[in-house]
């Protein structure tokens, strides 16, 4: 390497140390996989439930994991190569079930993480789902309509014999919606020339999907929310909130968290975070990002220096639903807020966990707070497959029964046990799969 470009790829490197180490708190951290940090928790509640070693053996590690390279024709007629991954963690409960991403720091760790949170989520809710996770290296705002169009179907076609509708039935996630979800639908019914929406969840309303699924995800987060606020006697009506990350999730939740008379003062997205003391108008802000791709440019608050900043901000209620690892053993002491939501899958690491813990926030775990989105999964799934389709009220209305119900069942865990509520909710939901996977027994 020539001296000059030496030194510029090593100011590259320190400052994306320094950018690393900034959004996870120490570098440490940042190395630590969300996958190490996912067996730490069932670590602990596996502990609590002195669990056997073969019951152990059956349950924690993912059971298959696919990696392909998706020769994808670009619009300049190259073929570019896209790694992309499935990881099935457990289907001792049914079908494998989780979301696909597109993220260009996608990795094969990252993806056996959110597999195996979906095993526990699935359980915790109590939906009869094991779990699994896609996810494609690509970043996708730099594709064009067709190149996503053909990622899509190449991810299907290459991967088809994995899926099906009581097999796995993948769903969208990071930077993934219904226009992806229609387009692995048509690729699988035109191989199988069987009509079986069942085997992907999160379509349209018009083509199979649920009503209430787009925002079920932030229903979900909700009502935990407000179950929380009562076991604290927080009043959510005047109560602040911050929302970091303005996707799916931080968006709808930002938005129904507001209609419940909580004021959103500040929130975020990849482009930087916007703070507004009297409360950002979140309504003016989904507009924006419709209209523009991102909240860049939006001026219904101040632009903040740091987003990272905003996880510091002091208010009642703080819902990161952005990536894994946001709030880390480096800035944990410094985040303020009483309830902490986590609308994204790993959001806090077990560092934090511990801050969090000794100061007596209440953080209601993803694996909990975020299972809205697979539950309403689970509907649009049982409605595939009777071909009879509800209205919305009657989705969310189950979906409200399966969160409070789940709520109050890891609460009491939680008091009984004398543990975390991540404790709680990773205990109820493995001895579910223990359960399930004992009764089952050994194949051979
Ligand atoms: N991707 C969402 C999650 O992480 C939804 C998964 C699904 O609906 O299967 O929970």
């Amino acid at each position: 390497m020539r001296r000059s470009t030496r030194r510029s790829y090593l100011k590259r490197q320190q400052h994306g140390l320094a950018r690393k180490r900034q959004i996870a708190g120490t570098l440490e951290e940042w190395r630590a996989s969300a996958f190490e940090h996912a067996l730490e928790q069932f670590d602990e509640a596996a502990r609590r439930l002195k669990l056997r070693d073969n019951q152990i053996a059956m349950i924690k590690l993912p059971r298959r994991i696919t990696e392909v390279r998706l020769p994808v024709r670009m619009d300049d007629g190259t073929i570019r190569n896209f790694r992309a991954f499935r990881v099935q963690h457990n289907i001792a409960r049914g079908p494998a079930k989780g979301g696909i991403r597109f993220h260009q720091d996608v990795n094969v760790d990252e993806v056996k993480a959110l597999a195996f949170w979906m095993t526990y989520k699935c359980a915790v809710v109590g939906i009869p789902m094991g779990g699994a996770k896609g996810g494609v290296v690509v970043d996708p705002g730099k594709l064009s309509p067709g190149e996503r169009e053909r990622l899509s179907r190449r991810y299907m076609a290459e991967m088809i014999d994995l899926f099906g509708p009581d097999r796995d039935v993948p769903a969208p996630d990071v930077n993934t919606g219904p226009q992806v979800m229609s387009w692995m639908m048509d690729t699988y019914i035109m191989h199988k020339h069987d009509f079986l929406p069942g085997v992907i969840t999160g379509k349209p309303v018009g083509l199979g999907g649920s009503e209430g699924r787009r925002s079920a995800t932030s229903l979900g987060v909700l009502f935990c929310v407000r179950k929380a606020a009562q076991r604290l006697g927080l009043q959510l009506k005047g109560a602040t909130a911050t929302v970091q990350g303005f996707g799916n999730v931080g968006s709808y939740a930002a938005q129904l968290l507001a209609q419940d008379g909580v004021r959103v003062v500040a929130i975020s997205d990849v482009e930087g975070a916007w703070r507004n003391d009297d409360g950002i108008d979140i309504r003016a802000a989904m507009n924006h990002v419709a209209r523009r791709g991102s909240l860049r440019g939006f001026r219904g608050g101040v632009r903040m220096l740091s987003a990272a900043k905003l996880l510091e901000l002091p208010v009642d209620i703080l819902v990161p639903a952005a990536l894994e690892n946001q709030i880390t053993g480096g800035n944990a002491a410094r985040v303020r807020a009483q309830i902490i939501a986590e609308g994204a899958n790993g959001p806090t690491t077990p560092d934090a966990d511990r801050i969090l813990a000794k100061r007596g926030a209440f953080v209601i775990p993803d694996i909990l707070c975020n299972a809205g989105g697979v539950t309403v999964s689970y509907l649009e799934w049982v409605q595939n497959r009777m071909g009879y389709y509800w209205t919305e009220e009657r989705v969310n209305q189950d979906l409200k029964r399966y969160m409070d119900h789940a709520f109050d069942v890891v609460y009491d865990t939680m008091k009984k046990r004398r543990v975390s509520m991540r404790v709680a909710a990773f205990m109820v939901a493995i001895q579910r799969v223990t359960e399930a996977s004992e009764m089952r027994g050994l194949y051979a």
